[in-house]
């Protein structure tokens, strides 16, 4: 038997007794839905299962075939979506849907090109859903394949200059025979077992073909380029609330968070703003009224990190563009960064910080 042959008789059968219970994936040897398969890979793109799970149960729970999310509307799709992150992803996961609605009569392609021509479907979620949907021998290569791969074989390229190699060696372990337990097996191993730290190599079945467990480093491996630094912005945002109520605006449909419900902020840049500069910045939403500082928040976006300085007032507003939202679900129908924002409590000392409504 080659080498090839080992590892995937080794790794397949360890995938038997110790697959991941995933609530997309079939239970009774049949082969899962592609629906499930689709919105369960779009979800997972960086982000974690246990982070996923909730929403894909919602999702499924509200819309149970492709169709029923292709007929839902925007908004309620964007406010489900809350939270997730990649907001860019959940305008392609709709308009996909509706391709697949409209041009394909609701069932998905069995094949990556076809896939590939949807929205929203590059050649990962393609390989995933070909591979693990209709069993195709397609090469699935996420995150933890590379390091699963990189470790296995010691490869000493740094990532990211390293993924085609990486991929090219992935490809040449795939085979027509279970193809899409291969691609679940070997995703699982790198999230349960050859974890990106502290890989537990003592309970690996691959160990005894391991180069990087062979050379004692396995967790040196995948070999990276020096990251350059996160740049950090500064902005501010106004928290308007009136009887139990909170102001919110539908951000534009291009850009970060684009088309989802949020506080109304200044611009995001490089150096500090001051409570009046912001204040002045800002957009006119109150007529004479006051803000308070009332702290602020720090995020992680993938290219930069951001200090939001958080601003409130209860006076009456004048904006037409306000959503005016129970402050109880604003949180849930609004991104990660504005529930930050939106759970800053007032406290006594930045209360005392009074500023001029802008303009006046
Ligand atoms: Fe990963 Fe360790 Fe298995 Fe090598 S032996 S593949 S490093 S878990």
């Amino acid at each position: 038997m080659t080498t090839v042959a080992k590892i995937r008789v080794r790794l397949l059968a360890w995938y038997e007794s110790h697959r991941r219970a995933l609530p997309w994936r079939a239970t009774d040897g049949r082969r899962p839905d592609p629906y499930a398969v689709w919105l369960s890979e779009i979800m997972l793109q960086q982000t974690t299962v246990p982070h996923a799970t909730p929403y894909f149960l919602t999702f499924t729970r509200r819309w149970p075939t492709v169709e029923d999310l292709a007929a839902a509307q925007d908004g309620e799709v964007m406010a489900a979506w809350a939270g997730l992150g990649y907001y860019a992803r959940a305008r392609n996961l709709l308009a996909c849907a509706r391709a697949i609605a409209a041009d394909h009569a609701g069932v998905f392609p069995d094949d990556e090109e076809a896939l590939r021509r949807l929205p929203g479907i590059g050649a990962y979620t393609a390989a995933a859903v070909a591979a693990i949907a209709f069993g195709r021998a397609a090469n699935v290569v996420d995150g933890n394949v590379e390091r699963v791969i990189s470790r296995l074989l010691a490869v000493e390229t740094p990532l990211p200059a390293a993924k085609p190699e990486l991929s090219r060696l992935a490809g040449a372990l795939v085979r027509d025979d279970r193809a899409g337990d291969w691609a679940q097996a070997l995703m699982d191993l790198g999230a349960t077992v050859c974890r990106p730290t502290n890989p537990l190599c003592d309970r690996c079945p691959v160990s005894v073909h391991c180069a990087a467990l062979g050379m004692g480093t396995p967790a040196a491996f995948p070999r990276r380029t020096a990251r350059a630094d996160r740049p950090h912005r500064y902005g501010a945002a106004f928290r308007l609330v009136r009887a139990g109520d909170v102001g919110l605006v539908r951000r534009p449909a291009r850009g970060l968070l684009g088309g989802m419900l949020g506080l109304p902020t200044t611009d995001w840049r490089a150096a500090p703003w001051t409570s009046n500069e912001a204040l002045t910045v800002a957009p006119r939403l109150v007529t004479n009224g006051v803000w308070r500082s009332v702290g602020s928040v720090e995020h992680v976006f993938t290219h930069f990190s951001l200090t939001l300085g958080v601003y409130e007032s209860g006076h009456a507003a004048h904006d037409p563009a306000l959503v005016w939202t129970a402050a109880a679900q604003a949180a849930s129908q609004t991104p990660s960064l504005f529930r930050k924002a939106l759970g800053v409590e007032m406290s006594p000392i930045s209360a005392t910080a009074l500023h001029a409504p802008p303009g006046k």
